[in-house]
């Protein structure tokens, strides 16, 4: 017998229909002896309606006593979800009890929107569970220490769902979805990408934050922070499938570097159309530069991802960074309007056409020349290259965005991702 914690995603709660095949996915790993606890998101495009409905009422409102009515709101979509997936369960003859985040209770800061949980209490959930009840438990969201409902940031229920598997210390935490793993690259750009069975917390933290939108980065961070096993897996198989099978299959987060194993150089590509960059020309090349620019921004709650600063020419120097998409103009009007004109710089632009390409492989740390690899390829095809970053595992470009598709393709094909595995 193990302790499993299945999260299901909007879409594959995203009928009556489709809760009725979750429940009996649900109650075959039960009665095959398995302890489960459900966090479910809400039925898909509900957290959309509801955050919709309150634009209607108050457009551009931003206050604080806004977001928190936007938390109470949003909030209900998963409410609805619990209650139908127990009402399903129960129908199917297994023994189940819902609960909202507050009254198991999941425990969280007050930041509403963006709310981090703190301490889950298990003491219900176990006794529930000894007296052989499946328990559903809303994603997404929490209560803070004044009792008001928080919510956790968009795609929060994955947050959730390894945040109670760590606290209730599961066998595995197992994400249900509309893909069947984590592949080498998005297969809606690349029909030849490969879904790997397994990919090392690392790669998937920094998949996760380059892009890839199957896991919430803070789902990840969570795993790793507490050693939860995930795994991704499908939710569109039948759900009468063997459950020994349905437990070895989608993509598994590892976290022991298994010594033996021959790692790919490069695991898989990541891409992402939702930056933009920025240019400071002119700067004039003295101590404090970056901290003038990156500071204003930093205050204004913008995250910079990308920076570089061009070598000084006659003590002026370029400076150039990307921000999320739209964040753009805010951040275009901030550095016009004040640091432009403190600095003495020549001017600023803005370049919304971009997109950034990545290659993410922990076999980086151990193999020479893979950068060098990836900038040929795109020479080859005539790409060229605006930025660069690197880590440790990864080396990213930006790129004209209408490259792309031709980029990944050609990154793809060039470090072999197409092929089988062969260690
Ligand atoms: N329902 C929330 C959202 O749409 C949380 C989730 O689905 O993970 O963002
Ligand atoms: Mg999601």
């Amino acid at each position: 017998m193990a302790l499993i914690v299945q999260k299901y995603g909007g879409t594959s709660m995203g009928s009556t229909e489709r809760i009725a095949q979750v429940a009996k996915r649900v109650a075959k790993w039960a009665r095959a002896g398995h302890q489960v606890v459900v966090v479910p998101s809400a039925m898909s495009g509900e957290t959309n309606r509801l955050l919709g409905l309150a634009k209607e009422l108050a457009p551009g409102r931003l206050t604080p006593d806004y977001y928190r009515e936007l938390d109470m709101l949003a909030s209900t979509g998963e409410q609805v979800s619990v209650g139908l997936l127990s009402i399903a369960l129960q129908a199917e003859g297994q023994p189940a009890i819902s609960y909202a985040g507050w009254q198991v209770p999941i425990r969280t800061t007050s930041a509403y929107t963006k709310a981090r949980i703190e301490s889950i209490d298990d003491a219900k959930v176990r006794a529930d569970l000894n007296a052989g009840k499946v328990v559903i438990i809303t994603g997404f969201q929490g209560i803070d220490e004044a009792g008001n409902i928080t919510t956790l940031g968009r795609g929060g229920s994955d947050t959730s769902a390894v945040a109670v598997a760590a606290a209730l210390k599961a066998d595995e935490c197992l994400i249900f979805t509309d893909v069947d793993g984590i592949y080498t690259t998005d297969p809606r750009v690349v029909p030849e990408a490969r879904r790997m069975p397994s990919i090392s917390f690392e790669e998937m933290l920094e998949m996760a934050s380059l892009g890839s939108k199957v896991l919430q980065i803070r789902s990840v961070e969570f795993a790793g922070k507490y050693r939860v096993p995930v795994r991704v897996l499908s939710s569109f198989t039948p759900w009468d499938i063997d459950v020994a099978l349905e437990a070895q299959s989608g993509t598994l987060i590892t976290f022991e570097e298994d010594e033996q194993m021959e790692h790919a150089v490069v695991s898989g590509i990541a891409f992402n159309r939702d930056e933009a960059k920025i240019s400071v020309f002119g700067v004039p090349d003295r101590p404090g530069i970056a901290y003038q620019i990156l500071g204003a921004v930093a205050d204004a709650n913008v995250e910079v991802d990308v920076i570089i600063q061009n070598v000084s020419k006659d003590g002026k120097t370029d400076f150039s960074f990307t921000v999320p998409h739209p964040e753009l103009a805010r951040t275009m009007e901030l550095l016009k309007d004040k640091v432009v004109p403190q600095l003495g710089a020549a001017g600023v632009v803005g370049d919304p056409r971009i997109c950034k390409v990545s290659i993410v492989g922990i076999g980086m740390r151990s193999h020479a020349g893979v950068a060098a690899k990836m900038f040929r390829t795109l020479s080859e095809e005539g790409i060229n290259i605006q930025m660069i970053s690197t880590s440790e595992i990864k080396t990213s470009v930006v790129i004209d965005e209408k490259y792309m598709e031709l980029a990944v393709r050609a990154l793809h094909r060039a470090f072999e991702l197409d092929m089988p595995a062969t260690a």
